[in-house]
């Protein structure tokens, strides 16, 4: 079975969250099935720079006004399509923000771009001799391409559509429209129309065949108002199309037996050597070497991550003998808030703001415990690898973080099978709570070594998820 997986990021590659890791991470999860998957990305510089070999495979002659060239290459084992086009993707700045931080202003054509080159590869043999057997995109930026296949010779092919993030939905003015090369009706209800303006994500939903979330909690909670954004009525109407499928995590990537990024790895008595990890952690942002855990985030910056009440609770951690160290970046008053924290309570909370790859891997292996109070999370991926290092997730009770970490209340610890704290509501008080529930579980060793333990145990791999991805796929060829 050939997969064409279209997305607008990928691990190694290009990463601003948690699409790139399972755009990068699940296709060779899917090889042992036979399912084969190439992965379309653009030509960003961060990726051009990376293909060390690479052949062109296809060319359009005019793709929005400019020639590209379609490059095949091989990364990490991941067998990737990179749509060169300089003059939409050549860029200085991210793959979506200028240098200012700012959207760049014609992100509604460098994405249409991606979804037609995707649809025309997929129909139109821009490839010589290799077409998909289904077209999988994800998020926004690629939610034109069962558009475009629905009115061109693409027709036929069956389309998943994976949501990781439903905040994210690409709207944009309807003067877009007339340059998105869509016969007049796709602007219409059924398709691109949304409350008056183009919605990608909407034409998306409308038009694959098959829809799929991130985690089976989150697939319930997008169809309700609270969580849908103004696309659960949408949803409601697809509901037979819709499912769930946790995302797994990349099992070498982040291994700590052998993280070229953590100072010792885990062995025999994997925890004992978290030590050498804490030390270097509190070196690195500048800690004291008291005892206490130590509370880390990795995160995106933003109210959704809860990163205000993040802010609100600093204090109380010191109070309370913990320490906090906080990587991340995003919205200015939170930083500003967070860096505040850091520079009261010097010794006891540290701050690195920006991006940083190899620090985050060193966080999960020396710090005990790491908060994620999301108000929303589609999955999340940080308290997966908190589970696989042994530092003790501390999550908000909603979507993927509700499906993956079991919460240390007295039936779960008689059994043995707590691998974390869960709180409700998500607000600074309930993190407060949960704050308070850590110290008194990390103050009895034993106990706390067992939840690390019993985390460490879960299964985070991507073995079940990309099974349930395969029979979802055979499910649609079977329909034909
Ligand atoms: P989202 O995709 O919503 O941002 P996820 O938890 O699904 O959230 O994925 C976030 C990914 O980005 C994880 O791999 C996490 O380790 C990484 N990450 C987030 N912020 C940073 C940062 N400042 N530096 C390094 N990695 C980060």
């Amino acid at each position: 079975m050939n997969i064409l997986s279209v997305a607008s990021e990928v691990y190694p590659l290009v990463k601003t969250g948690g699409l790139a890791d399972v755009v990068g991470a699940l296709p060779s999860a899917l090889l042992p099935h036979g399912v084969k998957t190439r992965t379309l990305v653009p030509g960003y510089p961060a990726v051009m720079h990376k293909l060390k070999k690479k052949k062109a495979v296809g060319r359009f002659e005019n793709l929005f006004g400019h020639p590209a060239t379609v490059h095949s290459a091989e990364i990490n084992g991941l067998d990737l399509l990179v749509l060169d086009q300089p003059a939409l993707y050549h860029r200085d700045g991210g793959p979506y923000l200028d240098t200012t931080g700012r959207d760049y202003p014609d992100n509604f054509r460098r994405f249409a771009a991606l979804s037609l080159a995707a649809a025309e590869i997929a129909g139109d043999n821009v490839i010589p001799g290799w077409k998909p057997d289904i077209v999988h995109v994800h998020d926004w930026q690629t939610a034109l391409a069962p558009v475009y296949m629905r009115f061109g010779s693409a027709r036929d092919i069956p389309t998943v559509m994976t949501i990781h993030n439903i905040a994210f939905q690409g709207q944009f003015g309807a003067s877009v429209f007339p340059e998105l090369s869509l016969p007049p009706e796709a602007f219409s209800v059924q398709f691109l129309e949304y409350y008056g303006d183009v919605g990608f994500l909407k034409g998306g939903l409308q038009t694959a065949t098959s829809i799929t979330t991130v985690s089976p909690s989150y697939a319930q909670e997008i169809l309700t108002p609270e969580f849908g954004m103004g696309l659960d009525g949408l949803l409601a109407s697809r509901v037979d199309s819709l499912t769930g499928i946790a995302n797994g995590i990349d099992a070498e990537a982040w291994n700590p037996q052998t993280d070229p990024h953590i100072v010792e790895h885990y062995g025999a008595s994997t925890l004992k050597r978290r030590a050498a990890n804490r030390k270097a952690l509190e070196d690195r942002f500048g800690l004291d070497h008291s005892p206490g855990p130590i509370f880390c985030v990795i995160s995106r910056l933003t109210w959704q991550k809860g990163m205000d009440l993040v802010a609100e609770v600093t204090d109380d951690i010191v109070a309370l003998g913990g320490k906090l160290v906080v990587l991340g970046s995003g919205d200015a008053a939170l930083e500003g808030a967070l860096l505040a924290a850091a520079s009261r309570h010097r010794g006891r909370i540290g701050m690195v703001t920006g991006y940083d790859e190899p620090l985050s891997h060193l966080m999960q292996a020396g710090a005990d415990a790491i908060l994620i109070p999301s108000r929303f999370e589609p999955c999340g991926l940080t308290q997966l690898y908190g589970l696989r290092y042994g530092c003790v997730p501390v999550v908000a009770r909603t979507g993927g973080l509700a499906d993956t970490i079991i919460d240390a209340n007295e039936a779960a610890l008689s059994a043995k099978c707590a691998t974390g704290f869960q709180f409700l509501p998500v607000t600074a008080d309930g993190l407060r709570l949960a704050i308070r529930r850590v110290m008194r579980a990390y103050s009895e060793p034993k106990l706390w070594a067992r939840m690390q333990n019993q985390g460490m145990k879960s299964d985070v791999s991507w073995a079940k998820s990309a099974e349930r991805y395969v029979s979802l796929y055979s499910g649609l060829l079977a329909k034909g």
